[in-house]
């Protein structure tokens, strides 16, 4: 492996941790790009890489987004993220989650995990048993905070996309507001149940159609496939699958006013945020609509590590701060003739002090 500084996505992270235990089989590597705000957070991912580079590619990259998304979220949170390199089968065994927990715990707090891609909350509780430094834990009742992040950042992003209906179409309801979602799982299914509340109109896609098709028939919404959401007419596409899918290609396809939902890191290259602003849509940086997830989580570890149940009412005042982060970057943007990506990007490195 080659030394991470040479890596082009270094970005003078604090620490960057190889972790391996023979015994076990576990191979990961927690990264820590900033604690200039609080301890570093981001869940774990739990991934095959055929090349190991790429992630350690992602422990980086993951990290440094982490900084940013925390930081624009308001939290006393620095950014981290870990990967766990599994192999091709993906055999994940209570021994490796056992030697993953001690590690993080080892590291006395400068990390603090919760679920990713491939990690569950079954996952987090396994790890509590070896390391204080784990959120995502079931919720100790109804007012508790925790629990499965995936609903909190769907009600984010559906706050968000209110704020955006709002600033480009100047619409105070989304009612009749036409919406194309990519992806139906956790994020997606959530702020399509929360868009049909409020009666939007929907058009829905998931690879695996079945997913899609269900969630309409229930919604009252329209399936498609999942090759033709992008090039759907509608007045927000959210896209809550994939990252990367904004690029010359993606963005050409888009009939749509305004691009805002969870996936992360959904533009392909830095560019790509231009070429969005340049065609006039309006886009709502992934990392600030999407903050519902680590809102709760860390809601949830500061209220433990202070002996106290964390408080779902904080988590619902922070979450609704996220609609005021978006404007705030849209006005901004209208002013200095930025694209919107580019705006929140300095407003997260002025904030963490870089
Ligand atoms: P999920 O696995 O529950 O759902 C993803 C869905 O997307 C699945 O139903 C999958 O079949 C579908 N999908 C995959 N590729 C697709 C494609 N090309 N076209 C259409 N559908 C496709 O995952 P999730 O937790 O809902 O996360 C969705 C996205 O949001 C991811 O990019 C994730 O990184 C991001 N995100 C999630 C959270 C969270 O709290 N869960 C927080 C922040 C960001």
């Amino acid at each position: 492996m080659t030394a991470f500084w040479t890596e082009p996505d270094f970005d003078e992270h604090e620490m960057v941790h190889f972790v391996h235990d023979r015994a076990s089989g576990l191979t990961a590597i927690i990264a820590v790009h900033s604690s200039h705000l609080g301890p570093g957070a981001g869940g774990t991912r739990f991934w095959h890489y055929p090349n190991p580079k790429d992630g350690l590619r992602d422990a980086l990259r993951l990290s440094r987004g982490m900084s940013y998304k925390n930081a624009m979220a308001g939290l006393p949170m620095g950014g981290g993220k870990a990967v766990i390199l599994a192999d091709k089968a993906k055999t994940k065994t209570p021994e490796m989650l056992a030697a993953f927990g001690d590690a993080v715990e080892a590291l006395g707090g400068r990390y603090v995990t919760a679920e990713d891609v491939g990690m569950s909350e079954a996952d987090m509780v396994a790890l509590a048993s070896r390391t204080a430094h784990v959120s995502g834990l079931p919720a100790d009742g109804e007012d508790a905070a925790g629990g499965d992040p995936g609903p909190f950042t769907a009600i984010g992003i559906y706050h968000g996309i209110k704020a955006a209906v709002r600033h480009k179409l100047g619409k105070d309801s989304v009612a009749d507001v036409h919406v194309a979602v990519q992806g139906t799982g956790s994020v997606g299914g959530g702020v399509a149940r929360l868009l049909a509340k409020d009666g939007a109109k929907l058009t829905l896609a998931d690879i695996h159609a079945d997913r899609a098709e269900a969630l309409a028939a229930e919604l009252g919404g329209k399936a498609v496939d999942a090759d033709a959401i992008m090039s759907v007419a509608c007045d927000v596409f959210s896209p809550n699958a994939l990252g990367a899918i904004l690029d010359e290609e993606g963005i050409a396809r888009l009939d749509t006013p305004i691009v805002a939902g969870g996936a992360n890191n959904q533009l392909a290259r830095a560019h790509h945020g231009q070429l969005l602003f340049e065609r006039g849509i309006l886009f709502a940086p992934d990392y600030v609509i999407n903050a519902g997830g680590i809102i709760s989580v860390a809601t949830e570890y500061l209220a433990r590590r202070d002996g106290t149940p964390g408080d779902i009412n904080e988590v619902r005042k922070r979450l609704a701060q996220i609609p005021g982060r978006l404007e705030e970057i849209w006005q901004e943007s209208d002013v200095s003739k930025t694209s919107p990506d580019v705006v929140a990007d300095r407003m997260a490195q002025k904030l963490i002090g870089r």
